[in-house]
């Protein structure tokens, strides 16, 4: 039995499922719109449990999934990549423990705390963001979860590219990401993942293009949706209102280049051109 501690960050699910997440420290209270609460009260219960508000209503009291975490704990300072996309694509990119994963930007480090919590433990996390408020903002939010330990901070610009060699995967949510491919080609391992985030189909374009002039394969284009119900058994229908659009992913590998015409010299409409190095194989089974 987990029993709730000094110190945990909790779930609190109130009437209307309303969803506080909080740190629990003694003596403080949580102001909610159906009563104060008493971290006194909740610390040492077990995680599961009943609590109630001063005004008798009920709270539940749970573990926060990463879900919640991302979506309620997390100080926002800019849009942030939400779980939807960011669930699929620690499968899509393959990130697991033990993985060296690059992420940029930072942003407020909704993707970070993902991706932390994936590699954990034995892999690193690398996220490089421009802008030192808002890294200062991402690695707080991550040290309150105690999950800074995985991850290494790097203030600049990623235009100059990236310290690090032979990572497994990269994911960029920056607004160009098509102009940085050569340092993510620098970053990648042969064969590691490439995924990047755009909010809008042009960027789209612009992205699978520069993709496919690069030393690129297996390029996808995805766009999840998710759709919520309201959970009553008689009335089951989906919520009045959804996030409708979020972003588009890209993913892509770092191919060896023309390493696929050498294996597979007939082919014709995968050669290189002359000169360059066009590695066009997104209508080409590889
Ligand atoms: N993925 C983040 C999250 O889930 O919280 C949000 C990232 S936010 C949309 C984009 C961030 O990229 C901004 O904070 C911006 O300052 C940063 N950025 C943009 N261009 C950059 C660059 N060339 N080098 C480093 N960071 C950059």
């Amino acid at each position: 039995m987990r029993l709730v501690c000094e110190g945990d960050v909790a779930l609190l699910i109130g009437p209307r499922d309303k969803r506080f997440v909080v740190q629990l420290r003694s003596g403080r209270k949580l102001q909610t719109h159906v009563g104060e609460i008493e971290h006194d009260a909740l610390i040492g219960k077990a995680y599961g449990c009943r609590s109630w508000s001063h005004l008798g209503k009920p709270f539940l009291i749970l573990e926060p999934s990463v879900h919640d975490l991302v979506l309620l704990d997390i100080k926002r300072k800019g849009q942030i990549i939400y779980p939807k996309e960011a669930g699929y694509l620690l499968l899509k990119m393959n990130i697991h423990s033990g993985c060296r994963v690059i992420e940029a930007g930072t942003g407020s480090g909704g993707l970070t705390l993902v991706l932390a919590r994936a590699v954990a433990p034995g892999g690193r996390v690398f996220s490089y963001e421009a802008r030192e408020e808002m890294q200062e903002n991402a690695a707080r939010n991550l040290r309150k979860l105690k999950l800074e330990e995985w991850v290494d901070f790097k203030t600049r610009d990623i235009t100059p590219g990236f310290d690090e060699t032979d990572v497994d995967a990269l994911f960029l949510d920056v607004r160009e990401p098509g102009l940085y491919l050569p340092q993510c080609c620098a970053a990648l391992v042969n064969g590691g993942f490439f995924g990047a985030l755009v909010p809008t189909t042009n960027q789209v374009s612009e992205l699978i293009t520069a993709l496919h002039l690069g030393e690129f394969g297996d390029v996808q284009v995805e766009e999840l949706l998710l759709r919520r119900y309201k959970p009553v058994p008689q009335r089951l229908r989906p919520m009045d209102t959804m996030i409708a659009h979020t972003g588009f992913l890209v993913f892509a590998r770092k191919i060896v280049p023309h390493a696929f015409t050498i294996e597979h010299d007939n082919v014709s409409e995968s050669s290189p051109k002359e000169g360059g190095s066009n590695t066009n194989f997104s209508d080409v089974p590889l």
